[in-house]
This record gives C-alpha cells, sequence and structure tokens, in this order.
C-alpha cells in the first residue's frame, strides 16, 4: 500500500522567522497524525532553521531547486551534495514555474532527478499540462512525453522511490482545480505508462495531484484510487490549513 504524502511547495514565501513560527505551530498542530507522510519545502535559506526546529519529528523537509552537478563554477546555485549534506529527504524538480520562468527542459528535468537519485535525495518531479494544450486534447500526450523523459536512465528502484505531482498548469495559484475524476483518470494514465516502462514500478510510486488543493478539496481527491496526496502551494502557507489538509489525508 502506498502512504499517503502531502508536501508543502513555499515558493518565494516565508522570512526565516515566519517560516520558523510557520513549522512550531505545524509540528504541534500534527503531532500524533500518523498513516500519512509530511514535508514541508522552505526557500533553501532557511532550510537549516526548519530542520533544527522538525528535527524530532516525522515531518520531513525538502527544497525547491538545485543544479545536478556536485559542484563547481555554478554561482547562485546548490549541489545536491550541498542539500544531503544538510539531511534534506526531498527535492522539488521540475515545478512549472521553473520550466516557465528559468527555461528547465524535460533534459534539464532528467538531470536533476538522476542527481537526485546518486545522492539519496527523493525527487518530487511536476508534470503538467497548460490550459492550450487541455482545450486541444493533448493532456496525456503531453504528461506522458515529460514524464517518459524525467524518468529516462533511472532503474526500476529509482523510479519507485520518486514522487510524481500532477500539475495542470492552469490549476496552479488560479483557485480552479481539476475535478478529482479528471485529476485522477490522467493520475491512472501517469501510473500504467511508468508500469509498462518499468515492469510494474508505477504501483509502488506515490503520484500526487497538485493546483489549488485547500482543506475544502483535499478529501474529494484522496479518496480517489489513484491520487497518494497533494503538493500544496498557497494553503501550505498557513499551519492551520496545511494541518487540516494533511489530517484529511489520512
Ligand atoms: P497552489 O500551488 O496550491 O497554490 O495552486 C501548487 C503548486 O504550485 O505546487
Amino acid at each position: 500500500m502506498r502512504t499517503p504524502f502531502i508536501a508543502g511547495n513555499w515558493k518565494m514565501n516565508l522570512t526565516l522567522k515566519e517560516s520558523v513560527a510557520l513549522v512550531e505551530e505545524l509540528k504541534d498542530l500534527v503531532s500524533g497524525v500518523t498513516g500519512v507522510e509530511i514535508a514541508v519545502c522552505p526557500p533553501a535559506v532557511n532550510l537549516t532553521r526548519v530542520q533544527e526546529v522538525l528535527k524530532d519529528t516525522s515531518i520531513k523537509v525538502g527544497a525547491q531547486n538545485m543544479h545536478w552537478e556536485d559542484s563547481g563554477a555554478f554561482t547562485g546555485e546548490l549541489s545536491p551534495v550541498m542539500l544531503r549534506d544538510i539531511d534534506v529527504d526531498y527535492i522539488i524538480i521540475g515545478h512549472s514555474e521553473r520550466r516557465q520562468y528559468f527555461n528547465e527542459t524535460d533534459q534539464i528535468v532528467n538531470r536533476k532527478v538522476q542527481a537526485a537519485h546518486t545522492h539519496g535525495l527523493k525527487p518530487i518531479i511536476c508534470v503538467g499540462e497548460s490550459l492550450d494544450e487541455r482545450e486541444e486534447g493533448k493532456t496525456r500526450q503531453v504528461v506522458k512525453a515529460q514524464v517518459k523523459s524525467a524518468l529516462a536512465g533511472l532503474t526500476k528502484d529509482q523510479v519507485a522511490d520518486s514522487v510524481i505531482a500532477y500539475e495542470p498548469i492552469w490549476a496552479i495559484g488560479t483557485g480552479k482545480s481539476a475535478t478529482a475524476e479528471e485529476a485522477n483518470d490522467v493520475i491512472k494514465f501517469i501510473r500504467e505508462t511508468v508500469n509498462q516502462d518499468f515492469d510494474g514500478a508505477g504501483d509502488a510510486m506515490r503520484i500526487q495531484y497538485g493546483g489549488s488543493v485547500k482543506p475544502h478539496n483535499i478529501e474529494d481527491f484522496i479518496k480517489q484510487s489513484d491520487i497518494d496526496g497533494a503538493l500544496v502551494g498557497g494553503a501550505s502557507l498557513k499551519a492551520e490549513s496545511f494541518a487540516e489538509i494533511v489530517k484529511k489525508s489520512v
């Protein structure tokens, strides 16, 4: 059985003080909650302090981006070695905002996914179609290409240990979520694609939905057959709403 996984993507939000206050509150709100894995992904500059606050809890910490090289002349970048060195567990890779504003291609996403596994970080790989692609009936085609490219070259075990977040771009930060049934159909299709390419690894892999997940709609998603949790943006910026989403995912 796949354990549901709720991850908070804070994006470029929250100062150090705000980050610490959020996780202090969150750890109390979700203490004793079992049957769901929880992660927060703060801005990189706040990772170590957030780690310190969460060190005696089961809440995991993820980063939002990294380079694929171990070290070197890449001004402004962070490496997987550095993230692992401070005990970061997860790394969000290929978020649509990175693809759109920072020109992350499928090839770059694949390099980062490989680097994550090389260094013991678990990737949360984001895929999803734009509104135009959806309206042209290309959702499956687009998502399949992104998934195949992101996972290329991985072993079956590495694939099983990866997380995919299906995030229709038009649903991110817009308040418009996909219907739970629509999201489940695409996620089921992703799982079948992964199963075919990696000998059943899709059944072990967790696939989240992302895009305007809130306390009021999480239950619709989580009760679907193939949705294993959520990547939460806006609603992860308040401890209370994030904790409510976590508790409703068990
Ligand atoms: P949202 O963001 O929940 O604010 O729509 C989701 C995401 O971008 O991961």
